[in-house]
């Protein structure tokens, strides 16, 4: 089952920012935090998985870029102070999977 299982994983076209982070299945990896599941599978809160889900617009509320993960987490405005109050000082020297 766990073959299959990858074997899915590996060839299937969704879900590919996820496949970045995690390329091999793992029964025993679980992020039980609300929001780091949000970021790691893209879903949820995000106006880019709002469009694609509701046609609802996919822009930032900044108005600067569409609202992704990755405007959110390198580039919003609105989130400038979030960042520097909770992202580490070495973030951009450190792989995803340390940060969560
Ligand atoms: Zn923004």
């Amino acid at each position: 089952m766990l073959q299959e299982w990858q074997a899915r994983w590996k060839s299937s076209p969704n879900s590919r920012f996820l496949y970045g982070i995690f390329p091999e299945v793992n029964t025993r990896r679980c992020h039980r935090v609300f929001l780091i599941n949000q970021i790691l599978t893209t879903h949820g809160c995000f106006p880019v998985h709002q469009y694609r889900m509701f046609g609802k617009s996919s822009d930032c509320e900044c108005g600067r870029d569409q609202g992704t993960v990755s405007h959110y987490v390198y580039g919003c405005q609105i989130y400038r102070e979030v960042r520097q109050k909770y992202i580490p000082k070495n973030f951009f020297e450190l792989g995803i999977l340390e940060l969560i």
